[in-house]
């Protein structure tokens, strides 16, 4: 079955804001089984909606629409698609009360402007909306020259839109073909190595036409490995999702840190957790990132401080560092690690520096130390200078060193 989206709004049409309801969207559909053909964004403009609308009509299958259903004067989705299917708008009362009904629990009288939301195109049937006011619209639409197509209206709001489409739109997707079929897909992270060599290590599986089908994509030195693949029902998709992962698992080894949406954070607290011990870090180049990253992925408090580090002066005065080393020296990111390990009393003291040799050298030079009641380890590493991806990759080249 064919799909398209059609996102609403001015926002989405000057730049203000980014949709992405329509890639959660897209994501979702594919699960179902549905093919997105079709991203439409159009403003809030009562004409160039309805010409959208009518073209989808006419094109597509499944038309999920969001944004619009509010009860101001740009909101036009209700009208839009009365005009587009050539009826008219009927009030339901249900919905109707459904609304007066939240504003009382709110203690408030509803605004005369609501009883909009409350309106429907003769035929639809309304989406229940637990968290908010606006209603979404089922509808079947009777396409010209024979045929029918299926439009869901959502709300913009992504936090109403999500609830809804689970509770009602996915299940209704998935029982109306006549052989279900549901699209599953799972990831596998990988840091440390660069795509290209990762690929080499992975003889025939990013083949086209294979399946599971797998896809490979980087960010920011983190590239994802995902196997998609289609089925009955996700038991099993997962069957022959299984051995592909396996495959990768084998040939990747220690590259492979996690799945799904896991960052090495996730990793080193999985790996501090299983031996019970605990860490802290110094950092010198990335600003807090480490820090942040460490205390918003730890549920059990293995992480226990963070030190961010600016000189040598403050490197002397905060943490008892000799305020003679080098500061471009793996010396000074071994002195570091102990010395917030001894000061936080945590099993592991992670430390890490970097140093751009001028401002415009392509590359950066990079010191992390691990110290340990075993001693203490470095490294070190080249990544580039330019301020938007030295500390990311500093903070995630420092944590993968805790890892290996
Ligand atoms: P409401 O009933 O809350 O008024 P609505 O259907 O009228 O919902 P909008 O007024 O268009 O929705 O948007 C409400 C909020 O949702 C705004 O903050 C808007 O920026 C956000 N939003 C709208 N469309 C999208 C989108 N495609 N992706 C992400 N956010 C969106
Ligand atoms: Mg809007």
């Amino acid at each position: 079955m064919l799909a398209e989206i059609i996102a609403i709004g001015d926002e989405l049409i000057t730049g203000q804001r980014l949709d992405t309801n329509t890639k959660w969207l897209s994501e979702r559909l594919l699960e179902c089984g549905s093919t997105v053909a079709f991203h439409t964004t159009v403003g809030d403009d009562l004409a160039n909606n309805i010409d959208v609308f009518r073209i989808a009509i006419q094109r597509a299958d499944i038309i999920v629409c969001t944004g619009g259903l509010g009860p101001t004067a740009d909101d036009l989705t209700r009208e839009v698609i009365a005009k587009a299917a050539g009826v008219p708008l009927v009030l339901d009362e249900d919905s109707l009360r459904h609304i007066e009904n939240l504003y009382t629990s709110r203690g408030r009288k509803m605004p005369e402007r609501n009883r909009l939301q409350a309106e429907f195109p003769a035929g639809a049937s309304p989406i229940p909306n637990e968290h908010g006011t606006a209603p979404g619209i089922a509808m079947l639409v009777k396409r010209t020259g024979g045929g029918n197509c299926q439009l869901y209206a959502l709300p913009g709001v992504p936090a109403e839109l999500k609830p809804m489409w689970a509770s009602s739109i996915a299940p209704e997707i998935i029982a109306s073909q006549s052989e279900p079929r549901i699209t599953v897909h799972r990831r596998l992270k990988c840091f440390g190595a660069g795509e290209s060599h990762l690929e080499e290590m992975l003889p025939d599986l990013i083949a086209r036409g294979r399946d599971p089908v797998v896809g490979i994509t980087v960010s920011d030195a983190t590239i994802t490995l995902r196997a998609t693949t289609s089925g009955p029902n996700e038991a099993a998709c997962l069957e022959k999702i299984e051995p592909t992962l396996q495959i990768i698992r084998d040939s990747l080894g220690t590259l492979v840190y996690g799945q799904e949406d896991d960052e090495l954070e996730h990793a080193v607290l999985r790996l501090l957790k299983e031996h019970q011990q605990t860490l802290s870090v110094a950092e010198w180049a990335t600003g807090g990132l480490l820090s942040e990253r460490l205390e918003l992925a730890d549920e059990e408090d293995h992480f226990v401080g963070g030190a961010v580090i600016r000189s040598l002066k403050q490197a002397s005065s905060s943490l008892g560092v000799a305020a003679v080393l080098e500061p471009n020296s793996p010396q000074l990111a071994e002195a570091l690690a102990e010395a917030i390990r001894l000061q936080t009393g945590a099993d592991y003291g992670l430390a890490v520096s970097a140093f751009p040799p001028d401002r415009n050298a392509p590359e950066a030079h990079v010191f992390a130390a691990v110290a340990s009641a075993e001693g203490t380890r470095k490294t070190r590493f080249a990544c580039s200078s330019h301020p938007a991806i030295v500390r990311a990759r500093t903070a995630k080249q420092a944590m993968n060193t805790l890892r290996l």
